[in-house]
């Protein structure tokens, strides 16, 4: 008898469990829980032909926030940039040209790959084991960027495009012949743009060579947080995690020695403003500076905030150093996308790299790459709003 009212009570409670269960089943049915998930996605579309009609793709890539990145595989350009200000108003923060036509063109290297050597060499030669290697002046007595034809006058090999749930990928590369702009070896380059679901553009640098050589890459965009063409950047409020930078001669040359920045106006450790100081640098920033981290590892350079849409950007990198350049060469001469004129301080960029001249400054990191070895460095620029 006992038995049976406990059977009949677990019997009881089982249909109470199961009905429960379907009732929330059948509810869950009609009105379905889950949302679909936005996705990463890439589109490719043609940005036409070089003059000796090599084909040139363009590539957006767009995350779930609606962060659009468009990447060429000429120069390996990033032509543009789009993220919300504070109050989700997307706009573009790079300058640029909105065709391959203004690329094609003499241009201050906008959103470009610099290769195989960013910055400067001064007199436009170096030695490795006693032999001098002669480069391209095309900077006054100095090599800039990599000489005439620089890896931001190429057309770049696709070699794998991508997206997976949370990044969306463009890995392009490039053989750069041995002897080409007089470097020595030749170089197996590839650069990896990589756009993620938490807003960052990831770029990933790698090489390998064949004969000892130099190396130094780095991405020449042009930022302008308030929207490109959008008057200057004087009042981006930036922050540099470096106490030191490397002083310069005339030619922009780093006279070698390691300053420190304290009670001077290339002192950014605090977040300033870059006009705030500007008028007492002469020429304006165009200054290497020497990261805290050392370099190596991934470490925050730099951050900038613009107060007017709130828009902020922070740059880490495994770079020992960054060229603050404030767009002083810009002098109303160009007019880039949308019919917009790039005036002086239109723009300011943050080039990762290794120090400019380091080939000739022994006592700067290293940039020699040997056979064997491989050439790794990543930076990333983590989008947000305040
Ligand atoms: C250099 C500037 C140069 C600019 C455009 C920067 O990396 O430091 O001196 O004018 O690139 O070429």
């Amino acid at each position: 008898m006992r038995t049976r009212v406990l059977l009949n009570f677990v019997l009881a409670v089982t249909a109470v469990i199961m009905f429960g269960c379907e009732k929330k089943e059948a509810g869950a049915a009609e009105k379905p829980e889950v949302k679909e998930k936005k996705k990463m996605s890439i589109t490719k579309e043609s940005f036409g032909q070089t003059p000796d009609k090599q084909t040139v793709v363009l590539y957006t890539l767009t995350n779930p926030n609606g962060i659009k990145a468009k990447i060429t595989n000429y120069g390996a350009i990033l032509v543009s940039l789009e993220t919300p200000d504070r109050n989700g108003n997307f706009g573009d923060i790079i300058l640029g040209f909105d065709t391959l036509d203004g690329y094609l063109k003499e241009h201050p290297y906008f959103g470009v790959i610099v290769g195989r050597y960013a910055n400067r060499i001064g007199a436009a030669k170096f030695k490795l084991k006693d032999v001098e290697y002669k480069l391209a002046a095309n900077n006054g007595a100095n090599h800039l960027h990599g000489g005439i034809k620089g890896f931001d006058k190429v057309v770049w090999n696709v070699e794998d495009v991508k997206a997976a749930d949370d990044m969306a990928t463009v890995k392009l590369s490039y053989l750069s012949k041995d002897g080409e702009e007089g470097y020595p070896g030749s170089l197996n380059c590839s650069v990896i743009y990589t756009l993620t679901k938490d807003n960052e553009l990831r770029i990933d640098y790698e090489a390998k060579t064949d004969k000892t050589t130099v190396v130094n890459m780095t991405n020449h965009a042009y930022w302008n947080l308030a929207g490109q063409g959008n008057g200057d950047i004087l009042g981006h409020e930036l922050m540099l995690n470096a106490d030191k930078y490397t002083p310069v001669d005339e030619g922009l040359i780093p006279t070698g020695e390691i300053k420190e920045v304290k009670d001077s106006p290339m002192d950014f450790t605090k977040s300033m403003t870059i006009g705030s100081r500007i008028s007492q640098v002469t020429g304006g920033y165009d200054h290497n500076y020497v990261l805290n981290s050392g370099g190596g590892k991934l470490a925050l350079a730099a951050k900038v905030y613009e107060p007017t849409t709130g828009r902020v950007m922070e740059v880490t990198t495994t770079e020992p150093g960054i060229q603050l350049y404030s767009g002083n060469f810009l002098d109303g001469s160009i007019t880039g996308k949308s019919g917009k004129v790039y005036k002086k301080h239109y723009a300011f960029c943050l080039e990762t790299q290794h120090f400019p001249d380091s080939p000739n400054k022994p006592q700067f990191p290293s940039v020699v790459l040997k056979p064997g070895e491989k050439y790794q460095t990543v930076t990333v620029h983590k989008f947000s709003t305040k």
